[in-house]
């Protein structure tokens, strides 16, 4: 297990760890690892014949996950601050906590049948939950894409922290397969079976909201809320009305803490407004003194590539990223075709590489060609890979060919600079219920995290994931101005450098401006992000 105390001279738990170089390690590495791990958990079947619940203790903490746990943390950030000491404690304690009340454990099923029969008898009796007992957050099974589902699960996750609940998650078949358990030996899957007969949903289940709305008719902020239920479905997803929103404010969630069984539905980042709620927070400061890595904590702590993903990224990393002395990831979303067509946005994409950003040398234009191109040695040039993530494949067959058909303009340096252009998946069209769809998405996420500069596209949380757990201050590409009726002319600016590594809470309820884009505690505040003007996220000012 990890230390309890950690502070910055000591050596990071494995979750966090930062080597200086970005460096995977060889395939042939990887591959004996699996190989080897498949052998151990076999030689231990065969040496245990004992039911898989045994199997699972008789393996080493952290070892259930062969491949992805032991080594992809080794990969380095370009973020180098540790986590906080108060925030690994709670970690600890966390991990403790999911031991106890796991599904299906003696403490689960007093929480849930118990708590079952009591809320189908009457809601009129007020129920305490017991320092003892288990009360657990469920991350429902979502519609979105896979970047809105893992910034709400890690919204969800810091909420469980801040509660002393623990995180399930009811994912689809379309899921499973993903991350690797983010308490080994021990799993976050809310039971298949338990969702049937309605037994966590349907009309035994109350609705956060409409309570609110008996209850609470002009949206003032409640001083205390007395919540009876023990099942309770909460809405914080997009299109969330008043009544929803209430869940933010101090008082609901005093009588919210009674509330075993919060079964929430979510698309949204909604750490900023946690930040915003006085009565979480002192210990929010505490746990994020950096309030630009909360995201970049949470999500490598919870979001461990599956062996299958691992494979996935470790092969197509050291095949196309690994030897250049650079790599910049570019993730192309566009959201409507109509006012991004594709020339328009590779437009805005070279204006932004090229000119704004500066990642990418200028091409040469008739006049300034190079006559002749020496074939450049390793040591004498300067590699740039460049990983283009992005449902369609013409990004990255134009700029490959661009860069490829047309020279470099001299950039007066004597190095001469190679770009390589790579895409690891071309899906064409956004799928759900797709569980390889899904796979693909992760590997991508996740090859952008690894690279040493990003182009991202504003409003995407796909791109906000990759930057977070990079940590990554991305280049962001603005969604081109309407107003001008469209076409392929770039009006103002291409991109914008991003002020933090945080992803942005789109769709917050309204707030009181004067706390936001002022120091609410003198260090950290929450402010307008880059990309969605009413949104919010965290920034260290
Ligand atoms: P957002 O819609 O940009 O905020 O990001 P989401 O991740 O929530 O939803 C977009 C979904 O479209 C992803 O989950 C993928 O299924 C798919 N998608 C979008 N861009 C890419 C990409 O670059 N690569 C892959 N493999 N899938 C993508």
């Amino acid at each position: 297990m990890y230390t309890l105390n950690f502070n910055s001279s000591e050596t990071a738990p494995e979750e966090f760890q930062f080597p200086k170089t970005r460096r995977l390690f060889k395939s042939t590495f990887v591959a004996t690892t699996v190989a080897a791990c498949t052998a151990a958990s076999l030689l231990l079947i065969i040496a245990f014949p004992i039911s898989p619940i045994n199997l699972k203790e008789e393996l080493e903490p952290g070892k259930s996950s062969c491949a992805s746990r032991r080594h992809c943390h080794k990969i380095s950030s370009s973020y180098h601050k540790p986590p906080s000491p108060y925030l690994l404690s709670m970690l600890r304690d966390y991990e403790q906590r999911h031991k106890r009340c796991e599904p299906l454990s003696e403490s689960f099923n007093r929480s849930f049948f118990q708590k079952q029969n009591y809320s189908t008898k009457s809601h009129q009796t007020s129920h305490v939950v017991d320092d003892d007992d288990c009360s657990y957050v469920v991350f429902t099974r979502p519609t979105n894409g896979l970047g809105n589902r893992m910034l709400s699960m890690s919204s969800a996750f810091l909420y469980a922290l801040l509660t002393n609940r623990v995180l399930l998650v009811d994912f689809g078949p379309d899921m499973t397969h993903l991350f690797s358990e983010p308490v080994p030996n021990s799993t976050w899957l809310f039971p298949e079976d338990f969702r049937f007969g309605n037994r966590i949903y349907g009309s035994k289940v109350d609705d956060f909201g409409s309570l609110m709305k008996k209850k609470n008719n002009n949206y003032t902020d409640p001083v205390l809320v007395n919540i009876s239920s023990s099942f309770l479905h909460v809405n914080l997803g997009y299109g969330y009305d008043d009544y929803d929103k209430l869940f933010y404010s101090n008082g609901v969630q005093d009588g919210l803490q009674k509330v075993a069984w919060l079964i929430l539905k979510s698309d949204q980042y909604f750490v900023p407004y946690l930040f915003l709620m006085s009565g979480f927070r002192a210990k929010l400061d505490r746990m994020f003194p950096d309030k630009e890595a909360v995201f970049h904590h949470l999500g490598r702590y919870l979001f461990t590539p599956s062996d299958q993903a691992w494979g996935l990224i470790a092969r197509f990393y050291d095949a196309y990223l690994e030897k250049a002395d650079e790599r910049i990831g570019l993730q192309i979303r566009v959201l409507d075709s109509k006012a991004s067509p594709t020339a328009l946005v590779l437009k805005q994409v070279l204006r932004c590489a090229q000119k704004e950003a500066q990642i990418l040398p200028p091409l040469a234009t008739k006049q300034n060609e190079t006559a002749t191109k020496k074939l450049v040695s390793k040591k004498t040039s300067y590699h740039k890979a460049v990983l283009v993530a992005s449902l369609s494949s013409e990004f990255y067959i134009e700029l490959k060919d661009m860069f490829w058909k047309r020279a470099s303009a001299s950039t007066g340096s004597d190095e001469e600079v190679a770009v390589g252009f790579h895409q690891a998946s071309r899906e064409e069209v956004q799928r759900s219920n797709d569980g390889s769809h899904n796979m693909m998405a992760w590997v991508d996420i996740y090859l952008l995290s690894l690279c040493d500069v990003l182009v991202t596209s504003g409003w995407s949380t796909f791109g906000y994931v990759a930057q977070g757990l990079g940590g990554l201050r991305p280049w962001i590409l603005q969604i081109p101005d309407t107003k001008y009726g469209g076409g392929d002319t770039l009006w103002g600016q291409a991109c914008r450098r991003a002020v933090s590594m945080e992803p942005c809470f789109h769709f917050p309820p309204s707030y009181d401006d004067n706390k936001v884009g002022v120091r609410v505690d003198g260090s950290s505040t929450v402010v307008h992000c880059e990309d969605v003007g009413g949104g919010l996220k965290l920034v260290n000012l």
